[in-house]
C-alpha cells in the first residue's frame, strides 16, 4: 500500500520535498470494516490550506500523516453488513492505494454509473459549490452580467453554464488563449478574457458594457482588482476562493486597497459573502444532485476532466493546479479497477 504523506509544511509554493511516499503491506478489514481500493483521487485547491497549520475552517494534515482527499473507491473486501466486494463508493480516503473504513461517511455509487469520476467533479463537491454559490449567494437574474473567475476549471466551468441556463450574459476569466477558446466555443460563455494579458482591466471592461451584476470569485489578486470598479450597484459576489493568494507568505505589496474595497461595497451596496460548501449547504446536496443529473441527461451541461495516471504523480499534479497547469477537473487515476 503506497501512501503519500505530508513531509514538511510548504513556505510559499509547495515543492517535492513537502511530500513523501511510504510503502506498507495492504491492510486487512476487521469485523465491521471494509477494505477500499482507490480508483480516483480528487486533487483540489483546498489541500494547500491543509498543508499549512495557520488558523482555518478545518484542521491541518499533521506532519507524517497521509494527505487528505476525496476518492472514488472499490470495496475490495468487506466485513461490513452494508457493503459487498465490488461496490463503488465515494470516500474520503486520501492520497493512498488502499484504506480501511468502518463505513462512516461512505456514499454508495450506482453500480452502473458510466463514469464514476463524475462523483468527484460535476456531480460532487465542485459541482455543488458552483450550484450553491451562484444560485443561493449570487442570485442571478435573466439579463444580468455574470463574471466567472477560473472559468475553465472544475467549479468555474459549471458556474458559467448554470448562469447561461438562467439567461445571463456570462463572461469568463481564464489563463491563456486555449482555455479561453474552450470556455466560449465549448461551454457557450459569451466571452472570456485571458487574465495573463497586460490589458486585463480594459478587456474586461469592454466585455462588460453594462457592468457586472454577479462576480463569482475564486482567484483574488489582479483579477479582483480588474473586477472591482466594474461592479454595479446591488451586485452580489459569492466569495468561493482566492487561489492566487494560497501560496502567499505575507500580505501583498501596497498600495493598500482595503479602503477602496469597503467604500465600493458601501456606496454600491454590494453583498460579498464567503461560503464553505458542505458546512453551509450540506443539507441541500440532494437538491443539487437531482438538478445537475437532469441537466446532464438533457445535454445542457458539459464538463471536462484532466486525468493524471499514477498515485506517485499526485504531488506534481497538485503543484500544477496552483499554477493553472490543469485543464478541467483534476483527478489522479490510482487504479483502473
Ligand atoms: P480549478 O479546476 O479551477 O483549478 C484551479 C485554477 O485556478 C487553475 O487551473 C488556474 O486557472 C487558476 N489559478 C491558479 N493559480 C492562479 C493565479 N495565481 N491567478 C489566477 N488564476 C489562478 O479548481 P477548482 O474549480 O477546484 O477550484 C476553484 C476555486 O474554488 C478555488 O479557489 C477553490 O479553493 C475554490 N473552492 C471553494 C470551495 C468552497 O467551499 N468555498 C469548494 C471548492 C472549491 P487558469 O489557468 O485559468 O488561471
Amino acid at each position: 500500500n503506497r501512501r503519500i504523506l505530508l513531509n514538511s509544511r510548504p513556505v510559499g509554493a509547495p515543492v517535492d520535498a513537502n511530500f513523501r511516499i511510504d510503502e506498507a503491506p495492504i491492510p486487512q478489514a476487521a469485523a465491521g470494516q471494509v477494505l477500499l481500493r482507490t480508483l480516483y483521487l480528487s486533487l483540489d485547491p483546498y489541500m494547500r490550506g491543509r498543508m499549512s497549520d495557520g488558523p482555518s475552517y478545518a484542521a491541518p494534515v499533521g506532519i507524517g500523516e497521509t494527505m487528505v482527499g476525496g476518492t472514488v473507491a472499490k470495496v475490495e473486501a468487506s466485513q461490513h453488513p452494508d457493503y459487498q466486494a465490488g461496490d463503488l463508493v465515494l470516500s474520503f480516503s486520501g492520497w493512498q492505494d488502499y484504506a480501511i473504513s468502518d463505513g462512516t461517511g461512505l456514499i454508495k455509487l450506482a453500480p452502473d454509473m458510466a463514469q464514476p469520476s463524475m462523483a468527484l467533479g460535476v456531480l460532487g463537491m465542485p459541482g455543488f459549490t458552483a450550484y450553491m454559490g451562484l444560485l443561493d449567494i449570487g442570485q442571478p437574474k435573466a439579463g444580468d452580467t455574470v463574471v466567472v473567475a477560473a472559468a475553465s476549471g472544475a467549479v468555474g466551468a459549471l458556474v458559467g453554464q448554470i448562469a447561461r441556463l438562467k439567461g445571463c450574459r456570462v463572461v469568463g476569466i481564464a489563463g491563456g488563449s486555449e482555455k479561453c477558446r474552450y470556455v466560449v466555443e465549448e461551454l457557450g460563455f459569451d466571452a472570456c478574457i485571458d487574465h495573463r494579458s497586460p490589458d486585463l482591466p480594459a478587456a474586461l471592461a469592454a466585455a462588460c458594457p453594462n457592468g457586472i451584476d454577479v462576480y463569482f470569485e475564486s482567484v483574488g489578486g489582479a483579477v479582483f482588482d480588474a473586477v472591482l470598479p466594474l461592479l454595479n450597484t446591488g451586485a452580489r459576489v459569492p466569495l468561493c476562493g482566492m487561489i492566487s493568494h494560497y501560496n502567499d507568505t505575507e500580505l501583498p505589496a501596497g498600495p493598500d486597497r482595503l479602503g477602496l474595497l469597503t467604500r465600493t461595497l458601501l456606496v454600491k451596496r454590494i453583498k460579498m459573502q464567503g461560503f464553505i460548501i458542505f458546512d453551509d449547504y450540506g443539507h441541500r446536496y440532494n437538491e443539487f444532485f437531482t438538478q445537475m443529473s437532469a441537466w446532464l441527461k438533457e445535454g445542457k451541461i458539459k464538463f471536462r476532466e484532466d486525468i493524471v495516471d499514477g498515485l506517485e504523480n499526485a504531488p506534481q499534479a497538485f503543484m500544477g493546479l496552483l499554477e493553472g497547469r490543469n485543464f478541467g477537473k483534476l483527478l489522479v487515476r490510482v487504479a483502473n479497477s
